[in-house]
């Protein structure tokens, strides 16, 4: 190959990368060869060779006489449920052997000894968010651990008594948000602080957060955003919200569900009083996979749990049986149950590969950028230009200001779009009322899985109109 060495990954704007490599190639900016070149450069390319992608006559509502159904699906739903690390299996399989070979052993012996397995995944997952590993434990669901860390960090008072959340928080936090409140007694329609976008517009603005929180920090005891808004694809300036909640004397708390692998988290920095994330969307632990929580170590000695198990317990002394309790400082007191060693296995199996979040950040800028260019190449959010169909996307167009996802709104029906890519062979998801989201993973999403995307889109809407 004839091209002049260039990286196209070297934080160049997106729209000015495109451009040299299709002059080079002598190309078209949207031409397929583009996203080839792109690929050829990715240095994490090899990322994708650790999971298992479909193929397309294996998804259930493909059409044969539409698409190739031995391709591998165009798998762009990493934010709902991420791909099966190929090793979860082998993993998995190790420690069902161990259960039969030698049962309770298993315990405390192989190399995943059940009794701890989950701690030696910790410092993993701490990598991914920017924590220290006695900052984070992985134990529940991770609606229970937001119940759980709320009955910590939440204690109102006639003065403080508000949870500031966005007014379309993803549903189980507003049910946790609004029954932690009633077990208080207090009243939800009193304590519930709803952020609301502007008329007319979709995604919540830094100025008008800090500003709310600047004029009734005084009442808020806890604010409660996600760190990744899982409708919009909204990424919160999460430093700027955590100062300026901590100023006002709240606590201040992150659902990073839509963040954890998909963004590049300091929680440990930014001061985060606390966390919780699930593993099985950008983390790759499977359905219903090992849940996270996060207490920053400032809070080591004094924010304790309400709820007590003996996982939480030390674990020198834990088996002792002594009935008194000594106590795991942080995070790792609120444990209660023994960790599911079915679960450790394959998000361990995830977070080895994982471990490069900066990389896969930068990776990801140029890969959610290429998709935004080329949706705006070939649709127009323009209603009055009727020979386009009219596609918006209602994420930011800022970088700093989103992860991998893109939410999709359009003129047509949705429910019709999304039918017409899924008989395609394209995985993604909708969302009532009106978005389809789009997530390029950078971990083992490709630009030419983008770029077949957009075309797939193409022949979807024709097919919908
Ligand atoms: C995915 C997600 C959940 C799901 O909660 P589970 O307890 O894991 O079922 C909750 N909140 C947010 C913000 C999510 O994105």
């Amino acid at each position: 190959c004839c091209l002049t060495a260039m990286d196209p990954f070297d934080g160049s704007s997106v729209t000015e990368t495109l451009r040299r490599i299709s002059a080079e190639l002598g190309c078209s900016p949207t031409s397929a060869d583009v996203a080839a070149y792109l690929d050829k450069h990715d240095k994490l390319r090899h990322l994708r060779e650790h999971f298992l992608v479909p193929k397309i006559a294996d998804l259930p509502p493909s059409d044969p006489s539409l698409v190739d159904g031995t391709k591998e699906c165009i798998y762009l739903v990493g934010n709902s449920l991420g791909l099966q690390p190929k090793k979860a299996r082998q993993y998995l399989e190790e420690e069902l052997e161990k259960w039969a070979k030698t049962g309770v052993h298993g315990h405390t012996g192989g190399s995943r000894p059940w009794a701890w397995a989950e701690n030696n995944i910790e410092e993993l997952m701490a990598n991914v968010v920017g924590a220290k590993t006695e900052e984070v434990a992985l134990m529940n669901g991770l609606t229970v651990n937001l119940h759980l860390l709320m009955l910590s960090f939440y204690k109102p008072t006639a003065a403080r008594h508000k949870i500031l959340l966005e007014d379309k928080a993803f549903p189980s936090d507003h049910y946790a948000v609004e029954s932690q409140i009633q077990l208080r007694g207090f009243d939800p329609q009193q304590s519930m602080l709803l952020l609301k976008a502007r008329p007319g517009e979709e995604t919540l603005r830094t100025e008008d957060i800090l500003e709310v929180i600047e004029k009734e920090g005084e009442s808020i005891a806890v604010v409660m955003l996600s760190g990744v808004q899982y409708y919009t694809g909204q990424l919160f300036n999460m430093a700027a919200i955590t100062e300026a909640g901590q100023r006002k004397g709240c606590y201040v708390g992150f659902d990073c569900a839509h963040a954890a692998g998909n963004a590049q988290l300091k929680l440990h920095d930014w001061g985060v009083d606390f966390a919780c994330w699930c593993s099985y969307k950008y983390l790759n632990s499977g359905a219903g996979g090992l849940g996270a929580a996060f207490i920053h170590e400032k809070h080591k000695d004094t924010i304790k749990p309400a709820l007590m198990g003996w996982w939480g317990h030390n674990l020198d002394t834990r088996f002792q049986m002594s009935n008194v309790l000594d106590l795991q400082p942080g995070v790792s007191g609120f444990r209660l149950s023994n960790q599911p060693i079915l679960l450790v296995c394959p998000l361990q199996a995830s977070l080895e590969v994982l471990q490069t979040m900066q990389a896969l950040r930068r990776k990801s800028v140029l890969l959610t950028g290429y998709l935004e260019y080329l949706i705006q190449q070939y649709y127009t959010k323009d209603p009055a230009q009727p020979h386009k169909p009219h596609v918006s996307i209602i994420t930011p167009s800022d970088p700093q200001q989103r992860g991998c996802q893109l939410s999709l709104c359009f003129s047509i029906h949705i429910q019709k779009v999304f039918q017409e890519l899924e008989k395609r062979g394209v995985a993604c998801d909708m969302r009532e009322p009106s978005v389809l989201r789009i997530a390029p993973v950078p971990l083992y999403n490709s630009f030419s899985d983008v770029h077949r995307f957009v075309e797939t889109l193409g022949h979807a809407l024709a097919a919908s109109s």
